[in-house]
């Protein structure tokens, strides 16, 4: 697909501006009147909650109940695992203001868009399913093939051992020790899951839980870390199914699904990190970033991001005569941070080690660059370039403020694939969501507040700062169309 464009808004990382602190964003437990309906299906699907458990006959049915794949608590992007949360929507978290500064102050779903949000996780489903009138959206799970390059060249050690995935059973009835057996069946012999089979009597063994949507309580067992899938032997071709079926004696339904994304495509972002020297201080990046680049981050859309050139960029030693050096001199102190990024990408294409026919920014280059520098842009903390059309570019810059943090390293390089912010507004949006309530790399740390003399003032930090590790599957999709990613190796 087109790369998507930037359009207005702002492209730079700032730090909140001043944080006029209202009315916090939190998980409201409980009551505003209103119905949710999934779809239009059944409304009210919950309400057999709270009632008595009908009294077993002779004829034992099945108890109704609902299996979810969700994410470990410890998880922090070592592969891609992405759902539709309750939160994106129901109304169920207070936003504060929306993303132009408005007074909103109530709970509101976080996504904009949610019918298309919606269809995002259904689109790919072989057999999407609707268990006792409820429509079901499948978790979606991205792993490398663990192969040998007979079976296929391209495959990857790093999920080898597999990934351990939490079951999550929501009631509609209360389940009971009665003899249901919880049977887990993967679709293609490459992706394996153990176990395959769950008894009822092990999950009502954990803790009962209850959560609250926006007045409709659903009670739940969690089973951490209960499911180990993996992919050897082969690389999948299609988006995979593991259905979930809840059997007892001779009745079998299907009650959930994990949907794996297709592997047998896995191509990759060669990174030049370029150390822009312009005084004495070296700009130095956090230490792990490399590790952030290969396993926390572009990972999750099967993409294999590897700094191939770690280089310098001295200042000093370029031609003291050129027009463009004489005029970097002269502001690279300014805090400009347009100035001292468009300056760099164009000393860069004039005089880099590892510049390009075309310039960096064109078509044919094949690499993301990452210039990193000691320089001061205010509370900017990094910012990527445009492309002649004003899509997002092929480099980057990370300034004096941002060097030690993982997420603006990270986020910025998500733009250079193509992303644009989680709230980004307009058509080229692929879905909008508020400004600062959730965990994903392309949202911003802090809540948009109030505007004001020009300026987007914070309500408050996102929940999730400093564990924002999520690309959603829909974002893997934009990234891995990117023209700078090489897929024949
Ligand atoms: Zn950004």
């Amino acid at each position: 697909m087109s790369k998507e464009s930037y359009i207005g808004g702002d492209y730079i990382e700032t730090t909140g501006g001043s944080n006029e602190t209202f009315a916090k964003g939190k998980i409201i437990n409980n009551s505003l009147e209103g119905n949710f309906s999934q779809n239009g299906n059944r409304n009210g699907i919950y309400s057999g909650i709270n009632r008595e458990a009908p009294s077993i006959s002779s004829n034992v049915a099945l108890k109704r109940f609902l299996v979810h794949f969700r994410r470990p608590s410890s998880y922090q992007g070592e592969y891609g695992f992405d759902w539709l949360r309750e939160e994106y929507f129901i109304p169920m978290v207070t936003v504060t203001n929306d993303n132009n500064g408005n007074h909103i102050n109530a709970p509101t779903a976080l996504c904009k868009n949610v019918a298309s949000l919606k269809q995002e996780y259904l689109s790919g489903v072989p057999n999407n399913i609707v268990p006792y009138g409820i429509r079901y959206y499948p978790a979606w799970l991205s792993i490398f093939p663990a192969t040998t390059t007979k079976e296929f060249a391209h495959g990857f050690t790093m999920h080898k051992a597999g990934v351990d995935l939490d079951l999550q059973f929501d009631e509609l009835d209360t389940i009971i020790s009665d003899g249901t057996e919880i049977i887990l069946e993967s679709t293609n012999r490459f992706l394996k899951v153990i176990p395959e089979k769950i008894s009822v009597a092990e999950v009502i063994k954990a803790r009962k839980q209850s959560r609250n949507l926006n007045g409709k309580v659903i009670n739940y067992y969690r089973l951490n870390k209960k499911v180990n899938i993996k992919c050897s032997g082969g690389a999948l071709s299609d988006y995979t199914e593991i259905k979930v079926f809840a059997k007892l004696n001779e009745e079998k339904v299907e009650v959930g699904k994990l949907m794996v994304y297709k592997n047998d495509v896995i191509p990759k972002a060669e990174i030049v990190v370029v150390n822009v020297i312009t005084g004495a201080n070296k700009a130095q990046l956090k230490d792990d970033y490399q590790h952030l680049f290969k396993r926390q981050s572009f990972n999750q859309a099967l993409i294999r991001a590897e700094v191939k050139v770690d280089t310098e960029f001295d200042i000093n030693s370029l031609p003291a005569n050129d027009r463009d050096v004489i005029a970097f001199k002269q502001n690279m102190s300014g805090s400009n941070s347009e100035f001292i990024k468009n300056t760099i990408g164009k000393l860069y294409d004039k005089f880099g080690k590892f510049k390009t026919a075309e310039g960096i920014n064109g078509n044919q280059n094949k690499r993301t660059y990452l210039f990193l520098t000691s320089l001061s842009a205010g509370n900017v903390l990094g910012s990527c370039s445009l492309d002649s059309n004003r899509n997002w570019g092929n480099f980057y810059i990370v300034y004096n403020a941002g060097l030690k943090d993982g997420h603006t390293i990270m986020h910025e390089c998500g733009h250079s694939l193509s992303l644009p912010h989680v709230f980004q507004e307009g058509s080229r949006a692929r879905h909008t969501f508020y400004h600062g309530y959730t965990d994903n790399y392309m949202d911003y740390t802090w809540q948009a507040g109030v505007f004001r003399n020009g300026q987007l003032y914070s309500s408050g930090p996102n929940i999730y700062k400093g564990k924002m590790f999520s690309f959603f599957k829909w974002q893997w999709d934009i990234m891995r169309s990117d023209r700078s990613l090489i897929f024949n190796y």
